[in-house]
């Protein structure tokens, strides 16, 4: 039987059905047997706990999974969850069903505005069964364990589980439920792995059933034949041995140069053995983190150098300090700011303190003239032509060849001709620009259902900067997380983006999807996108559209 849902990614694979077990008891809503405080007490501490245990899980990943599993902190942490809770419980209820009920009826005012708002509802239903579990202390969840890799089936797993998967175990992924642009969507691209959403009916597969997982087709097969499951297996040993990566490219021959966003040496080397075409994005102020001192111009210089000559001379492209917001540098005391998305970060940590940027550019120029591979240098959230002057005109008097900046912020976006007048490259950040045209903080899970690039405001946004590159002659570069969908990035190069810069799980799908169809095809797709009404309707035209299946 085939089971029918929607794919992340293209990949393939085939193993054993495990179930995921559901070991939660639903709470009763009888009275109470303990006193109110006590209760009170405890739904505290099992929230605090839950708090605890996702925001461990947010440091020990990086990238869009952080970014979830740091927004479900804040909805464990979200004042109107407690006062219901409160409330319930001064009602005479326990903590365990004053929880449960305040988690559902928040997921249930989600799910009836519906579209992408309503895919969020999963993650407050997550946090609720999770405080149940944490009060009751039994354990939630329990991914199965086997001795050889599996296809996990559940009804729809959590974002907290998904980004902690171990992918030696867990060689497919199916939900009934979910969404291709839920966070367990968005986090299994980033990981690489194997996904089939919203398919229906998959819970009734037996444990232990063969299936084959097809991503590109959305599509879970429970009675393949032996050789079928052969061949998925030997295809994915080839393609995980595919290195060297042929150049990224439309199928009629134009270069798309496929990069890596990376964020420390590991990271280089990651990208470099998975095919990338050099980094299209290093993230500076992520090897400074912890830093509670400004790190001196010889510390940051080998920090850059050492990762520039990771890529073995492939080109690197340094975004200086993109500092504030969800990014805090202890070291940088920008105080408090009522809203730090719209406060002072990216650039604007380099106006207000100039020998911040003056050190770091300095930093820039070591590594340059250190002759181990080619650098280019980036402005984080410039927001118009004068500001991108403002940063040119330093770096070059710094001694850098080659200075760009970022489009992020949809005001850079609007002047963009103005912009590539000052500027040798762009590079757009598609996560900012989606957050600051859909008004929408991307670290606040409640309105995380705008933060989707595929809304054709953004890409219009993204189709008039195209243009400006076009007419410039001059480089462009998408390195948010838009680059990272395969059919996004067929839009993204038919809005005129000559380089695509992404996580480097997904430079292979990206790479394969891209070389099936020609720029005037993706040209046609992208005018598709942009005459959509909704990000759902754009990415169903594009579905809809495409000359030929992906794979
Ligand atoms: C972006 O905003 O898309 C981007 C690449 O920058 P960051 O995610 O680091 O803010
Ligand atoms: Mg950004």
């Amino acid at each position: 039987m085939k089971y029918t849902g929607m794919g992340v990614g293209l990949g393939v694979a085939a193993g054993p059905v495990k179930r995921m077990a559901h070991t939660v008891p639903e709470p009763t809503g009888g009275p109470s047997t303990l006193p109110k405080d006590v209760e009170i007490e405890r739904a505290k501490r099992a929230l605090d706990a839950v708090a605890a245990e996702l925001e461990h899980r947010a440091q020990r990943s990086e990238g869009a999974a952080a970014e979830v599993l740091s927004a479900q902190v804040m909805m464990v942490q979200d004042p109107d969850v407690w006062d219901e809770i409160e409330a319930s419980i001064e009602e005479g209820k326990s903590a365990e069903w004053a929880a449960h009920s305040s988690f559902e009826s928040m997921a249930g005012i989600l799910k009836s505005l519906g579209g992408t708002q309503a895919e969020r509802a999963v993650d407050l239903i997550d946090i609720g069964w999770r405080t149940v579990a944490t009060l009751m202390g039994v354990p939630y969840g329990v991914i199965p364990v086997s001795d050889e890799p599996f296809v996990l089936v559940a009804d729809d797993l959590s974002p907290a589980d998904t980004a902690v998967l171990d992918l030696t175990q867990v060689a497919a992924l199916v939900t009934s439920g979910g969404s291709p642009t839920a966070h367990t969507a968005i986090l299994a691209r980033a990981r690489g792995l194997v996904a089939v959403v919203s398919a229906s009916g998959v819970l009734d597969i037996p444990d232990d059933t063969i299936v084959i997982v097809d991503a590109a087709t959305g599509t879970v097969d429970s009675e393949p034949s032996a050789e079928q499951v052969e061949q998925v297996k030997s295809q994915r040993t080839e393609s995980a041995d595919d290195a060297p990566a042929s150049p990224g490219r439309t199928s009629d021959g134009t270069a798309i140069p496929l990069l890596a966003n990376v964020g420390s040496v590991a990271d280089a080397k990651e990208a470099l053995a998975k095919g990338a075409e050099g980094v299209g994005l290093l993230r500076t102020e992520f090897l400074f983190l912890g830093a509670s001192e400004q790190p001196s111009v010889e510390t940051q210089a080998t920090e850059y150098t050492e990762i520039v000559a990771a890529l073995g001379g492939q080109k690197v492209t340094a975004r200086t300090l993109d500092a504030g917001a969800d990014k805090p540098l202890p070291f940088l005391n920008l105080g408090h700011e009522e809203n730090p998305a719209l406060g002072v970060r990216g650039i604007r940590t380099g106006i207000k303190d100039e020998s911040l940027l003056k050190n770091q550019l300095e930093a820039l120029v070591q590594t340059q003239n250190a002759g181990v591979g080619e650098l280019w240098v980036m402005a984080p959230m410039i927001a118009d032509a004068a500001e991108a002057e403002w940063f040119v005109k330093h770096a070059r008097a710094a001694g850098l060849n080659k200075v760009g900046v970022m489009i992020e912020v949809p005001s850079c976006a609007l002047v963009a001709e103005d912009v590539y007048k000052v500027v040798d490259f762009v590079s757009i950040g598609t996560n900012d620009l989606t957050q600051y045209t859909m008004a929408a903080d991307r670290q606040n899970g409640a309105v995380a259902g705008y933060q989707d690039a595929w809304h054709p405001a953004v890409l219009r946004l993204i189709g008039m900067v195209g243009a400006a590159a076009t007419k410039a002659k001059k480089p462009l570069s998408v390195c948010g997380e838009a680059a990272s969908d395969p059919l996004l990035a067929l839009v993204l190069v038919g809005l005129g983006v000559t380089s695509l810069s992404m996580t480097p799980n997904a430079l292979r799908d990206v790479r394969s999807t891209l070389v099936r169809y020609s720029i005037d095809e993706v040209r046609e797709l992208a005018n598709l996108a942009v005459a959509a009404g909704t990000a759902a309707g754009a990415r169903e035209a594009v579905r809809a559209g495409l000359p030929r299946p992906p794979r």
